[in-house]
């Protein structure tokens, strides 16, 4: 029983056939030629429409490649360029670590001023550059209404860095129909890409044509082997392109799309039902006690994401003793535990069980 798809989703069997045929039928035998003859080269735009298709974003918007942190680190200074002469850099205070600790360094880098607050307590103003948020809590699993934080951060004429590691692949996103203006998300939660898949970032195309990205790696360039003196940027996202791309890890990601976009793949909106079924067959299964006393998570089907988080005493030493009963979930200090109701493999029964092994512990 495998419901840590919110931290490293199951292995899909096409992203071990893709991986495989990346070794043996490409890289043994094509070598350098790859980059044309096998199409490595078009690889990070090629996966960015088909994630962008995942998250309501039409082509030409999405690129994959490097982790979700490197594409943060790029994606919050981009935004920041889009707005000159705002002094404030808006994000969650509850964000996930890597997202904190990077908008401290943006902030310092850029001479913005970083405040914090939660999602749903924003209020951006005239000097607020970019307010940055995640679609879901990485603890508690709190959704959050995108649909009015875009709205309050026009208003106050800022723009919005959305991070969805957390909700894509779980729940159909409009990224192009909210407004969003620049979004990341990595690729090995509920994608199913493999460990360290390559995360991905949006930019709306009407920033396009000014977008200006710190990382001006040559893969970004317009002509990378013309091999000029100074760099111009490739159109669109691709300038957001750094380096070469991980190609093994590339074609991994490409086989475990077909969960979501291959023959007989059910769409998100299906997906998203069946999550939240996993999650009501969970939480009905708890002991009213722990039930009413300890789940963190909105019971609200639109305020929750993809996992449950309960609030435990030894969440580490509760998370291996499940493990030994096997259920494998996650831990996160001090004191959660986490429950991922990925729906392409979780089935009703884990669900249950682990609500009853959980419930046998306490
Ligand atoms: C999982 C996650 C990350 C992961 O960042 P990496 O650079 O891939 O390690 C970042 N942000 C959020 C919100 C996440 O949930």
């Amino acid at each position: 029983m495998y419901l840590a798809g919110n931290s490293l989703g199951a292995q899909p069997h096409a992203a071990r056939a893709a991986l495989l045929s990346a070794v043996d039928d490409q890289w043994a035998s094509v070598g350098v030629a790859g980059w044309e003859d096998c199409g490595w080269w078009a690889t990070p735009q090629r996966l960015g429409d088909r994630v962008g298709a995942l998250v309501g974003a039409a082509r030409g918007q999405v690129v994959v490649g490097d982790s979700t942190s490197v594409q943060l680190f790029g994606a919050l200074i981009a935004a920041a360029r889009l707005r000159p002469g705002r002094r404030v850099l808006l994000s969650d205070g509850g964000h996930f670590p890597t997202d904190r600790y990077l908008a401290a360094s943006v902030a310092r880098l850029t001479g913005l001023t970083l405040v914090t607050a939660a999602p749903d307590a924003m209020a951006p103003d005239a000097d607020t550059a970019v307010v940055a948020v995640p679609a879901v809590d990485f603890r508690t699993g709190e959704r959050w209404d995108l649909a009015a934080i875009v709205g309050r951060a026009h208003e106050a004429g800022a723009v919005v860095l959305v991070d969805l590691s957390h909700a894509v692949g779980v729940m159909p996103l409009a990224l192009d129909a909210l407004g969003v203006d620049l979004a990341v998300g990595c690729t090995y939660k509920y994608l199913n890409g493999g460990p360290g898949a390559p995360a991905f970032a949006y930019v709306a195309t009407r920033h396009h044509d000014v977008l200006d990205p710190p990382l001006t790696g040559w893969t970004g360039h317009a002509e990378p082997f013309a091999m000029t003196e100074a760099w111009t940027p490739a159109p669109g996202v691709g300038r957001l392109r750094v380096g070469t791309p991980p190609m093994l890890s590339m074609l991994a990601l490409d086989g475990a799309l077909e969960v979501f976009d291959g023959p007989g793949s059910p769409d998100l909106a299906g997906v998203r039902a069946a999550s939240l079924a996993l999650g009501d067959a969970f939480l009905a299964a708890l002991p009213a006690g722990a039930a009413d006393t300890d789940v963190v998570t909105p019971r609200e089907h639109g305020r929750r994401g993809g996992h449950v988080a309960v609030r435990v005493r030894d969440a580490e030493g509760l998370c291996a003793a499940l493990a030994r009963r096997g259920v494998v979930v996650d831990a996160r200090p001090p004191d959660l535990l986490r429950f991922g109701f990925a729906a392409p493999y979780v089935t009703l029964d884990d669900a249950r069980t682990a609500a009853r092994e959980l419930a046998a512990l306490l």
